[in-house]
């Protein structure tokens, strides 16, 4: 790769440069000097809400991930407020998104790939004309043939003008209240906005944990969850991008996975797709045997700990192998075993069960680490 920058992009420079001055020394002076009615604050904060939430649910996983199906109101309603985000149409978004899982940090090929710097993760890689930043819409060709997605990418530019400056300037007519509503609806909920779903691809792959791979820099992180709608959850993610959850657990937050499930039993939505749970937890345990190795090659370990891992592991695949043995079955019995309730019990039972043996095994695995490092300590 040459250190050669390339060219400023121009209409993009200018419109973050305004929309900044706009959101960070316009707003707050106006709100010192003048004030911003509850109506203006709740209208910023709504339009934050539903455009938050379209991103995630609609841009994300419904049309990046395609992790669940959604009915044409719910679609309409993402590709409304989606645009108030100003994050391009569907169809860019998407086909950039799913260059980033596929070439995820690599710096030719991911657009915002973390590699290149901190900087050009979160923001960078829209202020110049990097190649990776170049939209492939071969990435998309089953979106193109949906005509609403069709509709909003022609005529985004105007639905953009039309929402994020014409929306906040009509309702601030109706509270007489103009210049506030453009600068707090329009101006500064938008760049809060924007930056909350830029740090996803600039601190949800620096500041974290790896529950899940460590084969790419993605993060799990709570904190971020709580600013993106659910998407701090992005190393796993990143393991399981057709699941249509970030945060699994049930106390994880993620309005997103919510809303989701939420429109589901609406039935605006269906064919929700899940990662088994025994698949999510293998992919847990493998990591902790990644680190109980890595600890093992950099400290002169016992030889006993080597041989308590070894077996761990032996037991570890013994139970990946009952996992697919069962599924095998479950495939060969085919759909008339899922019709048949004492089958589908069955099945259940069985998956279960080694769901707990392996839930067993990562509580003794995390039990082990703690031991090993409390007696590096004492040694
Ligand atoms: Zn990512
Ligand atoms: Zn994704």
């Amino acid at each position: 790769m040459s250190n050669h920058k390339p060219m400023l992009a121009p209409a993009n420079v200018i419109y973050f440069v305004a929309v900044h001055v706009l959101a960070l020394v316009a707003a707050p002076l106006w709100g010192l000097l003048v004030g911003f009615s509850g109506w203006v604050w709740l209208t910023a904060g709504v339009i934050w809400l539903f455009s938050g939430l379209s991103i995630t649910a609609g841009y994300h996983r419904l049309w990046s991930h395609r992790s669940y199906q959604a009915a044409w109101p719910l679609k309409l309603f993402f590709v409304i407020f989606g645009t108030f985000a100003l994050q391009n149409s569907v169809l860019v978004w998407c086909a950039r998104h799913r260059l980033h899982h596929r070439f995820v940090d690599d710096v030719e090929h991911d657009p915002h790939s973390i590699r290149k710097s901190f900087w050009h993760a979160h923001i960078g890689w829209m202020l110049r004309h990097w190649p990776s930043s170049a939209v492939d819409f071969s990435q998309v060709s089953d979106l193109e043939r949906d005509p609403l997605l069709k509709w909003q990418h022609r005529h985004y530019w105007v639905l953009t003008w039309l929402l994020n400056l014409g929306v906040p300037a009509l309702l601030g007519l109706l509270v007489g209240e103009v210049i506030g509503m453009v600068l707090l609806a329009g101006a500064a909920r938008l760049v809060f906005s924007q930056h909350c779903t830029f740090f996803i691809n600039s601190l949800a792959h620096t500041w974290g944990k790896r529950h899940y791979s460590n084969d790419n820099t993605s993060r799990d992180n709570g904190w971020l969850a709580l600013l993106t709608w659910g998407e701090g959850y992005h190393n796993f993610h990143h393991a399981f991008q057709a699941d249509y959850r970030n945060g699994t657990r049930w106390w994880h937050f993620d309005p997103g996975k919510w809303l989701i499930a939420a429109c589901s039993a609406a039935g605006l939505a269906g064919r929700l797709k899940r990662t088994p749970a025994f698949k999510i937890q293998r992919a847990r345990v493998q990591m902790q045997f990644r680190q109980l190795e890595n600890q093992l090659a950099s400290t002169d370990a016992e030889a006993t700990w080597a041989r308590t891992i070894e077996r761990e592991y032996q037991q570890f695949m013994d139970i990946v192998g009952q996992w697919q043995a069962v599924q095998a079955e479950r495939v060969q019995a085919g759909g008339a075993a899922l019709r048949n309730r004492w089958q589908k019990q069955e099945f259940r039972k069985r998956f279960g069960e080694l769901d707990q043996v392996l839930k067993a095994q990562a509580r003794r695995l995390s039990m082990l680490q703690q031991d090993w490092q409390a007696a590096s300590r004492g040694a």
